[in-house]
């Protein structure tokens, strides 16, 4: 597709807590960016609200009127379906059932919009602009306070019969483990994430082990969150070191059915907990090595994702880009491997 200098696109990465705006080219350039809180507990019109007032700091920043855009790309969290346009629901967004999120921007902003789950989009990101350029076969995985996923197959994202594929969060990895807010146990989330790790830690506590951890959380035991627990490992505490292990070995048992799956190239691990580092991903590499077949872990690289926390954002810029046919040709591989 030839490039064309004048396509700028609008891309939003919707989260429970903030929204991203940022006008976008179709080579991933950001020529303008707004962050802003998301008002959640105000109901839908509240959010969809605060999504156009950050559109219109964002086109004012970038010196660009709306008429400007080619289109609106959104990344929302939860269950989405891309082709009504609509988040069925979303644990980060509280009430929202069955919200035409797509239509109710496109006829406020007058421009066509596009919707994706807020994964799957990093999985494009990535794809596009990131960690995964040039793969065909790969699997974005972002784990924080829960986990989520994009699946890329021979170069195009699976979306399922109903656009909601890629829930790698909640594949059951325990069948009696503690129980997930998707209503199901055990799931992948529930014993790998940022929110498993310090549930963990605090049952620890609670338990009596001795640990320095309670320090980096202000004394006080229901505080104790995943960055306080890093922060304890990075000065040897033993059992903070222990539970980002314990953590690792869960990932790495995810990752293994991932990969005896999917038979994936390379897998693209963002969110904020994997930026621990090898504490963290060393133990799960070396479980999914253990666990998934030799000839399908030997053809799997592994790299961290290259866009940080930009890759929502500018995966739903390319994903309204992909819809209008305005990206360019993909480029060569820059995978920073792990
Ligand atoms: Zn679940």
């Amino acid at each position: 597709m030839p490039e064309d200098s004048t396509t700028l696109v609008l891309g939003v990465d919707l989260g429970g807590t903030k929204i991203l705006t940022a006008v976008i080219d179709p080579q991933g350039k950001m020529l303008s960016r707004d962050h802003s809180v998301t008002p959640a507990r105000k109901g839908r019109e509240a959010v969809v609200e605060s999504i156009l007032e950050s559109t219109h700091r964002a086109l004012a920043r970038a010196n660009i009127s709306v008429g400007s855009l080619t289109a609106v790309g959104i990344g929302a969290p939860g269950l989405v379906d891309p082709v009504a346009g609509m988040v069925l629901t979303s644990p980060h967004l509280p009430g929202w059932r069955n919200v035409p999120l797509r239509d109710l921007v496109e006829e406020r902003l007058g421009k066509q919009a596009f919707l994706i789950n807020d994964a799957n989009a990093a999985a494009l990101g990535e794809l596009h602009f990131g960690a995964a350029r040039g793969a065909r076969n790969f699997i974005y995985v972002t784990v924080s306070t829960g986990i989520g996923g994009g699946i890329v197959i021979d170069g195009e994202l699976y979306s399922g019969a109903t656009g909601a594929a890629g829930e790698v969060g909640h594949m059951t990895i325990d069948d009696t483990g503690p129980p997930c807010n998707c209503g199901n146990r055990g799931c992948w989330e529930t014993l790998a994430s940022g929110t498993a790790l310090a549930r963990e830690a605090r049952q620890r506590i609670e338990a009596g082990d001795r640990t320095s951890i309670l320090e980096y959380a202000g004394g006080d035991t229901a505080k104790v969150t995943a960055q306080a627990i890093h922060s304890a490992a990075i000065k040897g505490d033993r059992l903070a070191r222990e539970l980002i292990t314990r953590t690792g070995y869960y990932i790495g048992v995810g990752l293994a059915n991932l990969i005896n799956i999917f038979n994936p190239e390379l897998i693209v691990i963002g969110g904020g907990l994997s930026n621990i580092g090898d504490i963290l991903l060393q133990p799960a590499f070396k479980v999914a090595g253990e666990r998934a077949y030799r000839e399908t872990f030997s053809a799997v690289r592994f790299a961290s994702a290259g866009l940080g926390r930009d890759s929502g954002v500018l995966g739903a810029a390319a994903f309204a880009l992909r819809a209008m046919r305005q990206l360019p040709c993909e480029q060569g591989d820059e995978t920073e491997l792990l």
